[in-house]
């Protein structure tokens, strides 16, 4: 099965767009690893896209946040904002869609017969943050089978682990053309497929994942996207302008 794995749209349609277009005929089924909305200008069309396409979706911080969860008040000014906005915006089907979504870890088969999971923050918080080698190293007795794979930082990348040992996998400017192999059994595999729609790599590009659970090999990807449209967008729906400027530089 190849599956095409995306995280943290965070209602950037033009990046969405353009991440299914870039990965055309590369997957078989979509996994979404949360954070739909919060941030970006069209919460709704996120939403739809995600419940047209995706056969496994599970929640992130600000999904909960945009409808109402207490998360909210952990979050910045222009976050908070963002929420308010997003509460608002979002169609009465939507906002209930929303609320109905699991907590991760979740197969990401149907059946549970592989052990490829997805998580929003790591396998043992939703609300955690893996950017280092020690977290992912102290995740390894918490996780739910060999490979998960996790979005919440926007940094796209990944982590080999051992008891008591983590190596980083992502060489310095991942190309389409890089494909990583999560052959060891006896290793854990910690993959982030990075944000579609507000990466923090310090590349603006849409990141995504295309994972083949035979070969068990995963590739890291960027799509270009209308950085300019998506930003366009949040000005004229008066979001703060901070959100529209950081989708150019990337952080
Ligand atoms: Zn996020």
């Amino acid at each position: 099965m190849r599956i095409l794995i995306i995280s943290d749209i965070h209602a950037n349609l033009h990046a969405l767009r353009a991440v299914s277009k870039h990965a055309e005929g590369k997957y078989d089924r979509v996994a979404c690893l949360g954070d739909i909305v919060g941030y970006g200008a069209d919460p709704n069309g996120a939403c739809e896209w995600v419940r047209e396409y995706c056969a496994t979706t599970i929640r992130g911080n600000h999904d909960r946040a945009c409808i109402g969860d207490a998360v909210v008040q952990d979050f910045n000014d222009n976050a908070q904002l963002a929420c308010a906005w997003t509460l608002q915006e979002l169609t009465e089907e939507n906002r209930q869609w929303l609320q109905n979504l699991p907590a991760g870890p979740l197969n990401v088969l149907d059946g549970g017969k592989e052990d490829f999971f997805i998580c929003h923050g790591s396998p043992r918080d939703e609300d955690e943050y893996i950017t280092d080698k020690m977290t992912a190293c102290s995740l390894f007795s918490s996780m739910p089978g060999n490979v998960v794979f996790f979005g919440h930082t926007h940094w796209q990348g990944g982590y080999r682990i051992a008891p008591g040992r983590a190596w980083e996998m992502l060489p310095p400017k991942p190309t389409d053309a890089d494909r990583l192999h999560l052959f060891d059994p006896d290793k854990g595999y910690l993959m982030n497929p990075g944000s579609v729609g507000q990466p923090r790599d310090n590349d603006p590009r849409a990141a995504y994942a295309l994972f083949d659970s035979e070969d068990r090999m995963v590739r890291l990807c960027r799509a270009e996207y209308d950085i300019q449209g998506a930003q366009k967008a949040i000005i004229d729906a008066g979001l703060p302008s901070f959100l529209a400027f950081r989708l150019g530089e990337g952080i």
